[in-house]
């Protein structure tokens, strides 16, 4: 995850770890070197800059070059400002209210069936919750079944009705179903599209509006980088979601969604998903994620 970020990074901090003198010039070099790593993650220009600028306004502050080890308090100063950008503490999840409601959405293919498996998984095995994941995909029934499927595995119950073509009726049917049969979190997998439209957003407004969530998590697949940011802000727009899930982690991710989704969207994330497996799932630490890509 974030190799190349991290061997950046790395480099960047090399000539003030080696033995030659620090001066200003190689403050502002690795200051330089910084920014184009984080721009080369796929950081926005502009949040890479605002992002040096604060680690230079810092450095200069702490007086980085008298430092009796000049490289590990970059390195620090470095590390609190990637924490801060990703949101600084990890945010508490509601699942509150008998039964709490969770709402997933997002494009399709970002994963958002699987995290459905691995959240009613998570609630169930780590939080003593007895979940019911619902199939609101009203456009592919192969949506039902992979959803289906992962309830089995993950030995959750999985509402669904394939003949109903209206999706808020088949939510709000399954949250009457959870109170009958006392499940108390019900977890909503929306129909996605392979591009952001009119009619799934509005689908999925009408959901929040009919089932009044605890939370609406917006799930997006982290290796499409700016597109990322830009699909966040576009659902941000017509949902107000309450938090970010970001998957694909384990794979070849440069880190630019990670990094910047909070500073655009201004919603933490909450949830990153590394793997296919339904116990690939933890929940979102800004600090400790910092702390990998600094290794
Ligand atoms: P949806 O269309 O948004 O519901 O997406 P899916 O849940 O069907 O996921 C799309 C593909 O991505 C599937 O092949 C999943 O197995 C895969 N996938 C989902 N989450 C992850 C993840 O965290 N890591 C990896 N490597 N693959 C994932």
């Amino acid at each position: 995850m974030f190799e190349s970020l991290s061997e950046k990074l790395e480099s960047a901090f090399k000539s003030l770890k080696g033995e030659g003198r620090i001066n200003e010039l190689n403050v502002a070099n690795t200051i330089k070197d910084i920014r184009r790593a984080l721009v080369d993650a796929d950081v926005n220009y502009k949040i890479a800059k605002e992002f040096t600028d604060r680690v230079k306004d810092k450095a200069t502050g702490e007086k980085v070059i008298n430092a009796i080890s000049p490289g590990q308090l970059m390195v620090k100063i470095v590390k609190d400002e990637l924490t801060e950008l990703m949101g600084g503490e990890a945010e508490p999840f509601n699942t509150s209210g008998t039964p709490a409601v969770i709402l997933i959405a997002g494009l399709q293919g970002s994963g958002k069936t699987t995290f459905s498996g691995k959240l009613a998984n998570y609630l169930k095995t780590q939080k003593n919750k007895k979940p019911l994941l619902v199939a609101a995909d009203i456009y592919r029934p192969a949506a039902i079944d992979q959803l289906k499927v992962l309830g089995e595995q993950v030995k959750v119950d999985v509402y669904s009705d394939p003949e109903n073509k209206n999706a808020v009726d088949i939510a709000q049917k399954a949250i009457a179903f959870a109170k009958e049969n006392g499940k108390n979190v019900v977890i909503i997998d929306t129909a996605g599209r392979l591009a952001v439209d009119e009619a799934m957003m509005t689908e999925v407004a009408n959901i929040k509006q009919a089932v009044n969530p605890n939370e609406i998590l917006f799930v997006v697949d982290s290796m499409t980088g700016q597109d990322a940011v830009n699909t966040a802000a576009a659902f941000n727009e017509r949902l107000d979601f309450s938090g970010v899930v970001l998957t694909k982690l384990d794979g070849d991710t440069r880190g630019g969604a990670a990094l910047s989704i909070k500073y655009t969207v201004n919603k933490p994330i909450k949830f990153i998903s590394n793997g296919e497996k339904m116990d690939a799932l933890d929940i979102f630490y800004p600090e400790r994620l910092a702390q990998r890509i600094l290794g």
